[in-house]
């Protein structure tokens, strides 16, 4: 491209963004105006596609046409087939439903990146199937060495509870755990409790339980704090600088196939960092990524002057993450009210109210975005109170600091998280996957949980988000599930916060975008836009609510490049 065609292209794209739309791109102008070729025309064209722009000046159109890796034109297919030139590429969408990339706003690609490589499938139904994988893995591990899985599920087994004794019946010899999916519990075994001296004498550490048998034995449960305590006495597998790579290389390409352009790791350490820098210098990271630190970044981060967005389209620092308390899925949350059938169980606080406002205030005062896990009520009030008194002490325009989960609301709070223009990031598969686990709720609670209904209905721009592995990533399982309110039984589960399918699709895509600061470049679609789009198979608008996961993504585009399939394919390529 030479420097002519350069300033041409320059000029178009921003003329369409001081305009604010597409309307002033010459190519979408009356029907009597010609179309502007653009010199060499666009890389790329989309046509016969039914599209959903999330652009309230243009919300339907037929086509659109890319160049390198941004939206040139977005409109009809008369309009946009008449700048394809004989270089561009064409493909005839055939009716397909083409929607912005989907992006979701709290998941840990690179761990579970990892985990996915390296760690034993938990993921199943009953305790000697876990059994027979852990066993199957032992096999070919070192006496001595950890034998770890992950994605183990309590509600999802038909038998159970799964014990210490059972994983030493298939690990008598390593030291062995098994991760729940939700991340804050595990079981280990008696090899592993050896190793890391625990016994039935060892007392809870603050904020952590080992489970304990009507004898005082050690059932092999750990949670929240106590879990530290293993996971820093633990030697899993080794993991490297590559494994990491490659980990970061088969998360992206399992959530590119799902849809996904955009995924913010809302947990992100140094070995993450590096991760994704290798594996988007070595071209295998298909996926943009957004990050919050772990907050002991946040003092290397200030020490090295980097501000808050340093960083690319493929790859920025954004937050700091922070904890508040337990996990809604394996229900340690904080609430105000104890858990259903354990009347002393209120759910377990990882902080106190001035541990956390100091560290808010820190990452507040350094410029960061901060986003402090908090599910139960009692946990996201801290929360708020912790960013209104960070403000009062030192202010800041568009701060956007987010609750990541803010799973159980109520008025009072929803009126607090609008007045602070904090942005709620709760999970959006939980109720369609993990609805065996409401009843411990109890349905009015569930009532005021995963609330997209009231969050919209307070003006609150609630993203998207999985928590993967915690919940599936998969964003036509999240629209279903925040559609239906409906789980994979059938069972309903707070009916009255169901939105429609065009506010699910506004939550996956633009307010994904608006929780990273980037709404002017991604998450919806108009000339000057980020090309980042998805084919889908049907329309979720049209197909019915429970089979909205069904409809397969035909394929995915990251920056014009097409992620998903592998070999292309999805629409026909007339040229
Ligand atoms: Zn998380």
């Amino acid at each position: 491209m030479d420097s002519r065609n350069r300033s041409r292209r320059t000029f178009l794209w921003q003329g369409a963004l001081t305009a604010g739309g597409v309307a002033c791109l010459p190519v979408l102008g009356r029907a009597q105006e010609p179309p502007v070729e653009v010199d060499g025309g666009p890389d790329l064209v989309v046509i016969n596609a039914k599209i959903y722009t999330q652009e309230e000046r243009q919300p339907r159109a037929e086509a659109l046409a890319v160049t390198g890796d941004r939206l040139l034109a977005v409109g009809s297919t008369e309009r946009i087939k008449a700048l394809a030139t004989k270089r561009t590429r064409v493909i005839d969408a055939e009716g397909m439903t083409l929607v912005p990339g989907f992006i979701d706003a709290h998941t840990h690609p690179a761990d579970s990146g990892v985990s996915e490589l390296m760690f034993v499938d938990c993921n199943r139904p009953a305790v000697a199937e876990i059994q027979a994988a852990m066993r199957e893995r032992a096999a070919k591990t070192p006496a001595g060495q950890w034998v770890a899985g992950f994605k183990f599920d309590d509600t999802k087994l038909k038998d159970g509870p799964l014990t210490r004794t059972h994983l030493d019946a298939a690990a008598p010899d390593h030291p062995a755990r098994v991760l729940h999916r939700g991340g804050h519990t595990a079981i280990v075994n008696s090899a592993a409790f050896k190793q890391l001296g625990i016994t039935k004498d060892t007392p809870d550490p603050e904020g952590g339980k080992f489970g304990r048998g009507s004898d005082g034995e050690l059932t092999g449960f750990v949670a929240e704090t106590a879990l530290k305590v293993v996971d820093r006495g633990t030697r899993t597998p080794a993991v490297g600088p590559r494994e990491r790579q490659a980990g970061v290389k088969l998360i992206s390409e399992m959530m590119t196939a799902a849809g996904l352009t955009t995924v913010h790791d809302a947990q992100a350490s140094k070995d993450d960092f590096q991760a994704y820098q290798d594996a988007l210098a070595a071209g295998q990271m298909l996926f943009r990524t957004y990050l919050l630190v772990v907050p002991e970044l946040l003092a290397d981060l200030q020490r090295a002057g980097v501000r808050a967005r340093m960083g690319s389209d493929r790859l920025r620092i954004g937050g700091v993450k922070l904890f508040c308390d337990g996990s809604a899925s394996e229900r340690t949350m904080r609430m105000s009210r104890p858990y259903v059938g354990r009347p002393n169980d209120y759910g377990i606080l990882v902080t106190t109210q001035d541990k956390l406002n100091d560290a808010v205030l820190a990452a507040h005062q350094a410029g960061f975005q901060v986003g402090v896990h908090a599910n139960g009520d009692v946990a996201i009030d801290m929360v708020l109170t912790a960013y209104e008194l960070a403000q009062r002490l030192a202010p800041r325009e568009g701060t956007r600091h987010r609750i990541e989960h803010c799973t159980l609301v109520n008025p009072e709070l929803l009126k607090r998280i609008a007045a602070a223009g904090v942005i709620p990031t709760p999970f959006y598969t939980y109720v369609y996957y993990h609805g065996d686990k409401w009843a411990q709720y109890g349905d009015e609670r569930v009532r005021w949980m995963f609330a997209h209904r009231s969050f919209l209905d307070h003006g609150i721009r609630v993203a998207g988000a999985s928590d993967y592995v915690p919940g599936p990533f998969e964003p036509l399982m999240a629209i279903q599930s925040m559609v239906t309110r409906t789980d994979y039984a059938g069972r309903v589960w707070g009916e009255n916060q169901r939105i429609s399918v065009a506010e699910a699709l506004q939550i996956c895509t633009l307010h994904g975008a608006y929780a990273s600061f980037e709404e002017r470049h991604k998450g919806s679609l108009a000339a000057g836009k980020l090309a980042d789009f998805v084919l889908l198979e049907g329309d979720p608008h049209e197909i019915d609510p429970g089979r909205i996961k069904d409809i397969r993504v035909a394929r995915t585009v990251v920056g014009g490049q097409t992620v998903h399939p592998a070999a292309e394919s999805g629409g026909r390529q007339t040229r």
